[in-house]
């Protein structure tokens, strides 16, 4: 999905502006990328929609290029989809916590189980893990191993009981021996029937879990939102733990599961290893999918902090040589909420950063140099050539510098002055021997 993705976002880089056809291609290939990772034909639907609405028109127009403000929007789209934010287990009032896993067999409950009670060990909680899965051979002793390699008790009764009575048993079990979280680990089946999910309400009836979570396997794609959805409408849940991720190249299953079950993806499977349970970020899943973290914080980092049409109309006056110190000190004030000045440029579409490495300013200079041309008159800063002596002089005491650290900054912004005038000279000739792009 994201060699698709980026393969049809890729086609918008470079663009001067960002006409709504331009959007619609790149909306069609978005939609084609989307349906082929698996994602939900109605998920996919309402994703291009919604993106397509806020792409068109304003949005587009006062970015930094079109093609990044796109991406910015599908991965804001992508985020809105799965969830904003990170979701976590609800602790009861008082203990114990009650969660119940649930899930089709081999999707990974047993697994879980042992990740999951690993990693709330790991944050100073007692859990106590419950076998009423009675029905796969083994299936009791499996979740004795898995407990025993994380070092967690596991309170089982054999095969002959029903799983209520154990699962009512082992609450009993956890409260005296003063566990404050217990996992049931219980039973599954081939497909989703009748007597499963009775024995599933059944059990929910009796202990009254404060989370039921469905394990679900992400290389099922679609079969694994079909699941979801029987399961929510059936017995109820409260979030999805979405195991082997890392076999699931396509991730689609996680934009559909959110969109159609409405219930939150709270933690995702990262391996057969019993630390391997991460929380689920629905930004990080995001940028995977997109493959553009980079690009992503960049833009995100140019939008908080940077005036995106000051930086395009100085990129306009490096070109035309009508750098004056007003710019001079934007930059520094800017320059403050974010990097170096060369930083802030890179991030400007056709601005050389080789170029800007002679711009960089020393950051101890920076409060002095701010100070000299804050003690400057309007006109002085639009036009350095008429500081003269005294002036001079009377820009030096009004900022409490020297008047060598006024004439050496003159110096300086008058050398940058020609270095630019030389560059852009430069890159005309190397233009016209297309050497430049
Ligand atoms: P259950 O039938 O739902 O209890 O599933 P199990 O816990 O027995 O897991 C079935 C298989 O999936 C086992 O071989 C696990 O090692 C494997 N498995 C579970 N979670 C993950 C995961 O996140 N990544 C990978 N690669 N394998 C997993
Ligand atoms: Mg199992």
């Amino acid at each position: 999905l994201a060699e698709k993705l980026q393969n049809a976002l890729g086609k918008l880089k470079g663009k001067g502006k960002l006409s709504e056809k331009d959007v619609k291609n790149a909306m069609r290939e978005v939609k084609l990328a989307l349906l082929e990772a698996d994602v939900n034909y109605k998920v996919v639907k309402d994703f291009v929609k919604k993106v397509k609405e806020r792409a068109v028109g304003h949005e587009v127009m006062d970015s930094l290029t079109p093609g990044q403000q796109v991406i910015k929007i599908v991965n804001d789209e992508l985020c809105n989809l799965m969830g904003k934010t990170q979701s976590k287990i609800e602790f009861a009032d008082s203990p114990p916590t009650i969660i119940m896993m649930c899930g089709l067999q081999g999707a990974g409950k047993t697994t879980t189980t042992g990740k999951l009670a690993s990693l709330l060990k790991k944050k100073g909680k007692k859990p106590l893990l419950v076998a009423c899965d009675i029905y796969r051979p083994a299936a009791i002793k499996q979740l004795e191993v898995v407990g025993g390699k994380v070092d967690v008790p596991v309170f089982s009764m054999g095969d002959k009981q029903n799983p209520v009575n154990i699962a009512k048993a082992a609450v009993e079990h956890g409260k005296k021996n003063g566990n404050d979280v217990i996992i049931i680990d219980t039973a599954g089946r081939l497909h989703i029937d009748e007597e499963l999910m009775e024995e599933l309400q059944d059990i929910k009836d009796e202990v009254k879990p404060n989370e039921i979570l469905l394990v679900l396997d992400a290389m099922t794609g679609q079969d694994a939102v079909k699941v979801a959805e029987s399961f929510e409408n059936k017995l109820g849940i409260n979030g999805v733990i979405l195991t082997k991720l890392d076999g699931d190249a396509r991730g689609g299953s996680a934009l559909s599961i959110r969109a159609v079950t409405d219930k939150p993806i709270k933690f995702v499977g990262m391996g057969e290893k019993l630390d391997e349970l991460e929380p689920f970020h629905p930004d990080r899943m995001a940028s995977r999918i997109l493959g553009m973290g980079d690009v992503l914080s960049l833009i995100e980092k140019a939008q908080e902090n940077f005036d995106t049409k000051k930086a395009l109309e100085l990129e306009q006056k490096l070109r035309k040589q009508e750098f004056t110190f007003e710019d001079f000190l934007d930059q520094l004030q800017q320059m403050k909420k974010m990097g170096p000045l060369s930083q802030i440029l890179e991030m400007v579409p056709g601005v050389n950063s080789k170029q800007l490495k002679k711009l960089n300013v020393d950051d101890k200079e920076l409060v002095h140099i701010e100070a000299i041309i804050q003690s400057m008159t309007k006109e002085e800063r639009l036009n350095p050539s008429i500081i003269d002596g005294s002036r001079r002089k009377r820009i030096a005491k009004g900022s409490g510098t020297s008047i060598q650290q006024v004439n050496r900054l003159l110096k300086q912004f008058n050398e940058t002055k020609k270095m630019l005038k030389k560059l852009g000279k430069m890159e005309k000739t190397m233009k016209k021997r297309g050497k430049f792009n």
